[in-house]
This record gives structure tokens, C-alpha cells and sequence, in this order.
């Protein structure tokens, strides 16, 4: 299995940059030579790609970051680079390559401090020979500060390091940056092709596979989730079940109270599993006994790391509500295309009977008013606005009538 058999629904995309690790490696190989460079090549040194969530933008980059650092003897023969199998392939897919570096927002944005080092290192040689890769997985999230500290490197990068941008849109990149990279956007994957993922690498069996295909439309983690995780069904079951709850003012807010505790539990179960765990492993590393006084001058280490941990879990109480939030749309838009009259692209065929139900006692623009109210909430959790609120106005606006 080569990095690139594990992406889905991308083949144009995959194309793209076979050719473009080809000639990467061609480039290595000239260099360690002492060749002359070939005159044209296809890779560059920034790169950006786009896709709908859950398209699959991260492992796309990951592919990439791997192709990049393949070491396969199959190369020389005229193998494509990005074995899946080799000791650079290997490490760069599960994140310890030396010359690959993952930058992702543990909060709603990357800070300047979070990029510092890495920025600084994108100046540097690669240890291995090769490429410097640096993968930024949110680029969206950069704020003034850290998208100036990476446009200054985009711009004078050094021979061998190769910037790898992750993004929904181009929109959500600086116009400055964009224009420096090459921009590749990925299609949402046909459930077809994420089900046969699901049966191939999961071992799933087909019929659970396509149902979690198609409740999650194209979206590779959740499906995945779904038809791996036992909870993660239960849990959507019980979102399903809001749209019949909230009939009143007092199921509304009850509604919003357990859709809010929810993700705050997801939150605290994260937390409880890697906080204390990081706060020993650094303090120890500082030099301090076990409970023990820490070293002079550096308490503000330990402070930021503890700063970072309190945005992880706003961080991830907002991902687990926007999961929640999709997967009411996707009920939604269902009820829509039953009122339409048409069957044919039914997400949720599992909640059939309630969403029978919701069309026959609703009419079309109510039931568009109340798709309306969900993105409304998503866009007031994306402006910080506390998630009660936020979620308690949306299931007010889903109520009857
Ligand atoms: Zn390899």
C-alpha cells in the first residue's frame, strides 16, 4: 500500500503531486550527485490545499510530506516515491521524522509563540538530506501575527524546505500567501468511494460502512468515527432524537443544556487523559523533583503549556458542538428533500420515521428557517459567543410552528 492508495476520491489531486515528488526526489538525487539540477520541475517550495471538511486536506499533505521524505530503493528503478513502507515514509506518516514538522491550532487560532520555533527552523538544512517540510494544518487559524511570521519565510525560503498549508477555502489564506503558493483543491469524496475505504482499511462490513458513508456526506473522519465507535453512534442517535424534543420552551433549553454538557464531557475526558500526563512530562523535564519546586525562571514555561491545555479544551468542546451541529443540518436538509419530494440522497434513512413525521406537520421554509438557525449558531460559536447561549437561541428557533 503506497501513501497515496490511502487518499479518497482524489485522483486528480494524487497526479499532481506523484509528478511533483518525482521530480522533488529527482532534485535530491542531482544535488547528492553534484549534478546539474533538471531545467524544469514540478515541485515548489509552498504549497496550499483547499477541501470541503473532511475531505481528507491534512492527509493529502501528509501523503506529500511522506512522498517527500521517501528513501524506497524502488525509486531508482522508476517506483513512485511515497512506498507507504520505507523508514522516511513510515516516520513522516506517523509524525516522527526529524524533517517533518505539524503545526495545528490547539485553540481558535495559531499563535506567533506556537510558530516561533518552527518558523525559525524552516530557515535551517534538513537533518536527513532531503526536504524540510512543514505542515501547517489549520492555516485558516493563523492570526496577523503568526501569518506575518510565515509569509516572511514563504518568501525567502531556504533551497530545501517545502511549506505545506492546510485550509477549507483560499479565501482563508492571506491574499500575500496564497499568491505564493500552488493551490490544489480537493473534491468532497462520493460516499461510494469513503464506504469503500471503510471496507478496505477498517475491515467494516459493507452495509454498516455505507450507512456511516452516507450520514456523514463525504466527511472521512466522521464516517469513519461512525462506523468504528460505538458511542460516536450512540451519541449521534441522540442528536437525531432533538428535532422531535424540542416542542416547547422547556424541551428547547433542556435540549441546548445536554447538547452543551456533551461536548464539555468530551472536553473534560480529553483534558483528564493528556493534561496532567504533559504537565508531569515537562516539569520533570525542567528539572524539577516529582511534585517538587520548579527551577528559578521557569514558571512560564509550565504557564504556557497551561495556557495552550485551556485552549485545547474550548477547542475541542467547539469541535464536538460543530459535530452535533452537522449532523442536526444533515436531519434537516433531509426533512427538506421529503417535503420536496424527493427520496433519493435521504443521509439519515436510520431516522426515517421522525423524519416522515417533521415533513408532514412542517412546511419547507420552516423547515429552511430552522437549517438557518443551526448555521447561525455555528457562525456565534466561531465569534466566541458563549455556547449556551449560542445553542439555546438555536433550539428556540427549532421549536414547532
Ligand atoms: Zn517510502
Amino acid at each position: 500500500m503506497s501513501v497515496w492508495d490511502d487518499l479518497v476520491g482524489q485522483e486528480k489531486v494524487s497526479e499532481h503531486l506523484v509528478a511533483a515528488a518525482r521530480d522533488a526526489d529527482a532534485l535530491v538525487t542531482a544535488a547528492a550527485a553534484d549534478t546539474p539540477p533538471p531545467e524544469s520541475s514540478k515541485m515548489t517550495h509552498a504549497w496550499l490545499f483547499t477541501g470541503p471538511p473532511g475531505a481528507g486536506r491534512t492527509q493529502v499533505a501528509r501523503a506529500f510530506a511522506a512522498a517527500l521524505q521517501c528513501v524506497s530503493p524502488d525509486r531508482a528503478l522508476g517506483g513512485v516515491p511515497g512506498c507507504g513502507f520505507c523508514d522516511g515514509c513510515h516516520t513522516a506518516l506517523i509524525g516522527t521524522h526529524a524533517d517533518v514538522t505539524t503545526i495545528a491550532a490547539v485553540g481558535t487560532q495559531i499563535l506567533a509563540r506556537d510558530m516561533r520555533d518552527t518558523v525559525r527552523k524552516s530557515f535551517t538544512s534538513p537533518a536527513n538530506g532531503r526536504w524540510q517540510v512543514i505542515l501547517v494544518e489549520d492555516a485558516e487559524r493563523l492570526n496577523e501575527q503568526s501569518a506575518n511570521a510565515v509569509l516572511k519565510a514563504v518568501e525567502e525560503p531556504a533551497p530545501r524546505t517545502v511549506w505545506l498549508l492546510c485550509a477549507p477555502s483560499i479565501e482563508d489564506v492571506l491574499p500575500t500567501i496564497r499568491s505564493r503558493c500552488r493551490h490544489l483543491n480537493l473534491r468532497t469524496p462520493s460516499v461510494e468511494a469513503v464506504a469503500d475505504m471503510l471496507v478496505r482499511r477498517e475491515g467494516v462490513e459493507p452495509e454498516v460502512a455505507a450507512a456511516a458513508a452516507r450520514a456523514t456526506q463525504g466527511h472521512i473522519d466522521r464516517a469513519r468515527r461512525l462506523a468504528t465507535d460505538p458511542a460516536a453512534r450512540e451519541r449521534r442517535a441522540a442528536v437525531l432524537k432533538l428535532p422531535l424534543r424540542v416542542e416547547d420552551v422547556g424541551g428547547a433549553l433542556k435540549a441546548a443544556q445536554q447538547l452543551v454538557d456533551a461536548a464539555t464531557e468530551d472536553a473534560k475526558q480529553l483534558a483528564e487523559e493528556t493534561d496532567a500526563k504533559e504537565t508531569e512530562e515537562l516539569k520533570a523535564a525542567l528539572g524539577a523533583a516529582q511534585g517538587g519546586r520548579l527551577p528559578r525562571g521557569t514558571a512560564g514555561v509550565v504557564k504556557d503549556l497551561e495556557d495552550m491545555q485551556k485552549r485545547r479544551r474550548t477547542r475541542t468542546q467547539r469541535d464536538s458542538l460543530d459535530l452535533a451541529l452537522s449532523d442536526l443540518t444533515g436531519f434537516y436538509r433531509d426533512v427538506l428533500a421529503l417535503q420536496l419530494g424527493s427520496r433519493v440522497a435521504i443521509a439519515n434513512a436510520d431516522a426515517e420515521d421522525a423524519l416522515e413525521r417533521l415533513a408532514r406537520s412542517s412546511t419547507p421554509e420552516a423547515t429552511l428557517r430552522r437549517i438557518e438557525a443551526i448555521a447561525a449558531c455555528q457562525e456565534a460559536l466561531d465569534r466566541n459567543v458563549a455556547p449556551l447561549l449560542a445553542v439555546e437561541a438555536m433550539t428556540m428557533a427549532l421549536r414547532a410552528g
